[in-house]
């Protein structure tokens, strides 16, 4: 007795590094469905800057467009500078960073794709990455290699904030997703300075009339449809980031009667009143066009952003199927209980890894014991290759150790829990969004990417 319980204690580290590389290896051989990224057209991507070399993407431009800007400081990089003189300066800014998620998620890019650790990197090797990264960036095939071979993504949705309704060209890869945010300001024209994102402007290309409040829902009605046939799959919106999400049930009269006015002539109250009465007929029409709409929850203004907030709207809108974004971080429980609650409610670990890889280890154990394994998705949400790999490993390493650390306390076979790990990364999109199946292509033919 006495040893058997020896070896067990001896054996048991070992069993769990065994199960932990073999799950692993499993989710990195799953072609994923990302269902959240803002990938910019490539001559567009936020990362190019002037180097020494020309306009480009160097290492600065990584980090400069990345989550680590949100907490960490980084030295400004200035107009064709060389990149020796930034970086005697920027090498020390990473050291309070070392230990974030914010720093940590972008790391396997540079082991992974360049063969570099950059906790411990040399000047002379961030001199040849930065040299390399600027390489691989001359050719937009470097975005297809590392999204769809080395990160192993089938499809990636993309929300494109940068020109919500121009349905421009995209990437093969990308799946389109329609963005509502700005819609819910549409009581005065002079809301929408950027022509890509104005319904008026919209409504002028339909020939659609745009004078009150009934006209403005027949032009989302029809920019619905528009979107619909332009392959928009989902509705996403951000208004976390400047409202609460705290939406109150309105009467149509009320919101009628602010329709029309500048925001100068209406008081932040009323402002509000037509925000909800739109955000109401936005779930309404999500349901009507077989749209699933994605929320982000969360971190954003930290007051407002709490998912509890959208029960109301939730449980007053059965058929609409709703998709909490980044796990309502912190509220990651919150974000469980709805959808234990709710069947028409998805949890969407999109980049919540990346805000806290402890916050989501703790989130798939606890989704996991609360609601269905097909509830729950995942996605990268970065705007450059790097970004994207280094996203999407941190969520394939996060899960393979939740899976693992189940089947190792017994909880969880090996087969269902690479069932599981399969589900989140790919199969759970695929059902929620089954037009998917037919944009489908690993394995039937090439992705051509343009030279
Ligand atoms: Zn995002």
């Amino acid at each position: 007795m006495r040893l058997s319980l020896l070896a067990l204690l001896l054996l048991s580290p070992l069993a769990h590094a065994q199960s932990l590389s073999r799950l692993r290896e499993h989710l990195d051989r799953v072609p994923a469905i990302d269902t959240h990224d803002h990938l910019w057209p490539f001559e567009k991507l936020p990362a190019m800057v002037e180097t020494e070399r020309g306009r480009g993407v160097n290492l600065s431009g990584l980090w400069h467009n990345s989550y680590y800007m949100w907490t960490n400081p980084l030295t400004e990089w200035k107009r064709g500078m060389k990149f020796v003189d930034w970086w005697a300066v920027a090498k020390h800014d990473f050291a309070d960073a070392r230990a974030t998620s914010f720093y940590r998620y972008q790391l396997s890019a540079f082991t992974d794709l360049y063969g570099v650790d950059f906790d411990t990197i040399t000047d002379e090797q961030a001199a040849k990455l930065d040299e390399k990264i600027f390489r691989n960036y001359l050719d937009q095939r470097w975005l297809y290699e590392v999204v769809t071979k080395r990160a192993n993504i089938e499809l990636m949705f993309n929300d494109p904030y940068w020109g919500r309704y121009d349905f421009g060209p995209e990437y093969p890869f990308a799946v389109r997703v329609l963005n509502v945010t700005p819609l819910v300001r549409g009581f005065h024209r002079s809301e929408f300075p950027q022509q890509s994102d104005d319904p008026y402007h919209f409504a002028k290309q339909q020939n659609l009339k745009l004078e009150s409040l009934d006209d403005y829902l027949i032009v989302l009605d029809r920019l619905f449809a528009v979107g619909k046939e332009k392959g928009c799959v989902c509705l996403k919106t951000t208004l976390a980031y400047q409202r609460t999400l705290d939406f109150a049930r309105v009467a149509k009269e009320r919101a009628a009667a602010h329709f029309g006015k500048p925001k100068s002539q209406l008081a932040p109250e009323q402002i509000k009143e037509f925000e909800d009465f739109i955000m109401w007929r936005l779930v309404e029409l999500s349901a009507k066009h077989g749209l699933p709409f994605q929320i982000h929850t969360g971190q954003a203004r930290i007051q407002g952003s709490n998912p509890m907030l959208l029960v109301d709207l939730i449980e007053a809108n059965p058929r609409t199927k709703f998709v909490l974004f980044h796990g309502g971080y912190p509220w990651v429980g919150e974000s469980a209980v709805i959808a234990m609650r709710h069947k028409h409610v998805w949890l969407d670990s999109c980049w919540l890894p990346t805000l806290s890889f402890s916050a989501a280890k703790r989130a798939y154990h606890e989704w996991l014991d609360a609601v269905p394994s097909n509830k729950i998705l995942w996605g990268a949400d970065c705007n450059h290759a790097e970004g994207i790999y280094g996203a999407t490993m941190f969520t394939r390493r996060c899960l393979a150790e939740v899976l693992a650390e189940r089947v190792d306390r017994g909880d969880l076979t090996e087969a269902h829990a690479k069932r599981i790990g399969e589900q989140i990364l790919r199969d759970n999109a695929l059902a929620l969004f089954p037009s998917l199946k037919e944009r489908l292509w690993k394995g039937q033919r090439e992705l051509k990417a343009p030279k």
